[in-house]
């Protein structure tokens, strides 16, 4: 690219609104609490990215609170801090050009088996044929070029679509932001279901439910 004339606003509100309604989204299923995950936004065609401002609720965000940066982390507009996970998103928009969005929350099923340091089996047919397989991110300080190395690592595999990040959440890329937050979804799906599945086949010979009708028959009552 010889001149980057930077991002068409049009473009970059119509990105900002779509960043926005995608973390509303997240927020209102309650994959995240408080101010934390952060998901972010590739201008399409251009080498610039949105994401949240550092400090923000998710549910209760606007277009004010989402930052343009370029890929080496320059903000191109004064005003608000990035997100501190920031490092990380843009290292996987460096090395993966047909990345075009990236979802960070941190859901209570799937950060479980993050804190177990396992990957949930993929159970269900929807969770195999739209993720495929799950990585794992190892454990490293927020915001960190540790962490920013350890997941450009993991996400080097072009194959791979979401991860857990152990003790912290999840991530999940897409070649758009709405298809990497379906992805987080049924990577939360699967780890939910994974988990009852697991209760469900670990109930015993009386279905682990005692009901009273079923037992005044046993008993010969009625
Ligand atoms: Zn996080």
């Amino acid at each position: 690219m010889a001149t980057n004339p930077g991002p068409a606003n049009g473009l970059v509100r119509l990105m900002r609104e779509e960043l926005v309604e995608i973390s509303h989204r997240a927020y209102q299923r309650g994959l995240v609490v408080g101010v934390s995950g952060n998901n972010s936004v590739r201008i399409p065609g251009t080498d610039a990215v949105l994401i949240k401002a550092t400090g923000v609720n998710q549910g209760d965000m606007d277009t004010a609170d989402t930052v343009l940066l370029d890929l080496d982390g320059n903000v191109l507009e004064a005003g608000r801090e990035p997100s501190k996970e920031i490092r990380w998103h843009l290292a996987i928009y460096r090395q993966n050009p047909g990345v075009g969005g990236v979802v960070h929350v941190h859901p209570p099923y799937a950060t479980a088996w993050a804190v177990a340091n396992r990957t949930p089996p993929l159970v269900h047919t929807a969770a195999r044929g739209v993720l495929r397989k799950i990585g794992l991110v190892e454990l490293a300080p927020s915001g960190s070029q540790e962490l920013a190395d350890l997941v450009a690592g993991a996400f080097s595999d072009r194959d791979l679509r979401v991860a857990l990040m152990r003790e912290h959440g999840i991530i999940a890329i897409g070649p758009d932001l709405r298809t990497a937050y379906y992805r987080a979804e049924y990577l939360e799906d699967t780890a939910k279901v994974a988990l009852l599945a697991a209760q469900v086949q670990a109930l015993g010979p009386d279905r682990g439910v005692s009901l009273a009708g079923e037992r005044a028959a046993a008993e010969g009552g009625g």
